[in-house]
């Protein structure tokens, strides 16, 4: 494999169309789940399937953490995108069937939640299609949203999303808008609901025995979330969460989340809104500057 390190935007889409959110709200939170599971632990690091304890990290999903997040879901009133790769909603099949029971919208987040890479185009395709069939056998769908297992993603991977039905993925770190990738051949490139990965709960929250990690508490996670987010909504951004209920539905986490969700909604400005209504509002908005430019 030779690389082109040729000076260029290595991200050629169109900046950002100028964003107006509904119902004249500043600014659009965006709640998004990783059901990760064991897939986590055993996608890059097949191994691990026979390391129980290293595992059950991702146990914790399926046996409370997945509840106690559809819980304060409900506790909120609010809806979520939970990104399900294929193997855990096969694993853990009536738990999961609970999220879209609840009305939440299930996204697409690989297979076995290996890390797509660009020398191995067939097996992230195969990652890709064997999620779809997961996702239709377990909850009769097809989703229209894509987050990247850990989160990377390369130019032939956008065009076979993009050919596979995906309408938006939510993974690239580089802005504060929703925005279109540029077209793969004769299809629009799929529309990124970028992260901020302050959001990413995992950077907080886990440690474990192979991969330890300091961790930190309500006096340092709060106060970070909360000045992001007014600081995102100041400039009228999306703030995209990255969670985890492996981390997030952990006890004392769980009542962080809870408390920064509720200073969200205690704003009347902001339109909380799952990827597809937000992939919605875009489209709509991209039709309508299309039928005035003509
Ligand atoms: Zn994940």
């Amino acid at each position: 494999m030779t690389y082109d390190l040729t000076p260029r935007p290595l991200n050629p889409a169109d900046k950002a169309p100028a964003m107006t959110w509904p119902n004249g709200a500043r600014s659009a939170l965006f709640i998004g789940f990783d059901v990760d599971a064991e897939t986590a632990w055993i996608g890059n690091n097949p191994s691990n399937i026979d390391r129980m304890v290293t595992t059950s990290h991702g146990g914790y999903d399926a046996r409370v953490g997945i509840g106690k997040i559809l819980e304060l879901m409900e506790e909120l009133s609010l809806k979520a995108t939970f990104f399900t790769p294929g193997w855990t909603a096969l694993a853990h099949a009536e738990v999961c069937e609970g999220i879209l029971k609840a009305g939440h919208e299930i996204g697409h987040h690989g297979y076995l939640h290996k890390m797509p890479d660009r020398e191995k185009l067939d097996e992230t395709f195969e990652e890709i299609d064997r999620g779809f069939e997961a996702l239709e056998k377990i909850f009769g769908i097809r989703p229209v949203g894509y987050r990247a297992p850990s989160g990377e993603n390369f130019p032939e991977l956008l065009a076979y999303l993009a050919k596979s039905g995906i309408r938006y993925s939510s993974s690239f770190r580089d802005d504060i808008l929703p925005y279109r990738h540029r077209s793969a051949g004769d299809r629009p490139g799929v529309v990124e609901i970028p992260v901020n990965f302050a959001f990413d709960d995992w950077n907080f929250g886990m440690s474990s025995r192979t991969s330890p990690r300091p961790l930190f508490g309500r006096d340092t996670v709060l106060p970070l979330w909360i000045e992001e987010f007014e600081a995102t909504h100041a400039w009228g951004g999306v703030t995209t969460l990255v969670l985890h209920p492996q981390v997030s539905g952990r006890p004392m986490r769980w009542h962080i989340l809870r408390d920064f969700l509720r200073h969200v909604q205690s704003k009347d400005d902001v339109w909380i809104a799952t990827g597809a209504q937000i992939t919605d509002h875009f489209e709509t908005l991209e039709k309508e500057r299309k039928a005035s430019s003509v």
